[in-house]
């Protein structure tokens, strides 16, 4: 199977199941696992943070990660689309009390900093206190530029406010800036990043902040039962992923862009290859021709979700010839 739907379907590589089976564990509640303290080790250097901490999704990683940032009661300001305020099942109010502000994400991914000031509440009790700017990159494939990231930064702090970057995906965005993470993370206070997408792990995410941000998700993570034992299994899968699986993310957004171009040989099909920046492809068509397509692609051994809208993500395990494959399969269901 060709799987399109997800960075997040990825196998496992050998090499990578070789270091889980292999990993030295522990008690990582005691905080005793050796394989857990050498990814979080390692992620604190990266990000350029002092502390950083093994959570089991990336949804958990920003709920601990706001839930360290604001009280009950306060406030984060956040994209109307962004993973943060509209795919965590409502997590950060429902279980944490904490007040999301949404606001229009911008073409470019970003927020109009402008409309961020609008909406930052006076000292006043009948508001909610605004605590945090919560940010996203990449966003939907798309980077956002290190010169927003320091703007947005200077003006949040300029207003009192902290920074949150979910960086699911912040190492598509640093291989397409050519720029390390800490260049990237240098204008969040904290970030939480995906090891199970692009990287290839098969579980987990990690927060990086500082020492209080992460003593206090800490609490958080054993409070959501987010607390693994022996999690140096999937840790050192993680490990594997950082050493062996970043840099080759380039050839990931190489493939789209190649594919992306394909596509857009094909009249029926909306696909604009210069906004392809990452590892996605943005393909718009009638709803009705999309659910054919996606029927007639699965018989041929390729998976994507149809829509008007489609979004088709190249990973790991779509090599370079699948995207001949694929380019011709949809050429095929055309003609
Ligand atoms: C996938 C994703 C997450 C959450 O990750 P899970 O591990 O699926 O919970 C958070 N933010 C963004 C932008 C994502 O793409």
């Amino acid at each position: 199977m060709i799987d399109l739907r997800s960075d997040t379907v990825t196998q496992p590589t050998e090499a990578m199941r070789k270091r889980m089976a292999a990993a030295a564990v522990g008690d990582d509640v005691f905080q005793d696992d050796p394989t857990v303290n050498k990814l979080e080790a390692l992620m604190a250097e990266m990000s350029g943070k002092a502390n950083a901490l093994f959570v089991p999704s990336g949804t958990m990683s920003n709920l601990v990660g706001l839930l360290a940032h604001c009280q009950r009661g306060e406030e984060y300001i956040v994209g109307q689309g962004y993973h943060t305020y509209l795919y965590e099942a409502g997590g950060a109010p429902v279980l944490g009390s904490i007040v999301p502000q949404p606001v229009e994400i911008e073409p470019d991914g970003t927020l109009d900093l402008t409309k961020v000031e609008s909406v930052i509440k006076k000292d006043d009790y009948h508001f909610a206190r605004t605590k945090l700017l919560c940010l996203e990159n990449t966003h939907n494939g798309k980077v956002i530029s290190l010169d927003y990231m320091q703007k947005a930064y200077d003006f949040a702090k300029s207003k009192g406010l902290s920074v949150h970057l979910d960086g699911a995906r912040a190492f598509n965005a640093t291989v397409a800036l050519g720029c390390e993470l800490k260049d990237l993370t240098q204008y969040a206070d904290s970030v939480s990043i995906c090891l199970s997408k692009g990287l290839g792990a098969p579980v987990g995410s990690v927060l990086c902040g500082d020492k209080d941000t992460i003593k206090w998700a800490r609490r958080w993570r054993k409070m959501v039962g987010g607390g693994m034992r022996q999690a140096g299994v999937l840790a050192a899968a993680g490990i594997y992923a950082l050493e062996n699986h970043v840099e080759r993310l380039a050839r990931d957004h190489a493939k789209a862009k190649v594919l992306a171009e394909r596509l857009a040989e094909i009249p029926q099909l909306e696909v604009k290859p210069e906004l392809v920046q990452t590892n996605m492809v943005f393909i718009r068509s009638d709803k009705a021709v999309a659910a054919h397509l996606a029927d007639y692609l699965l018989q041929k051994g390729i998976r994507i979700i149809p829509g008007e809208t489609m979004r088709w993500v190249l990973h790991l395990d779509i090599k370079q010839e699948h995207v001949d494959y694929i380019s011709d399969q949809v050429k095929a269901f055309f003609n």
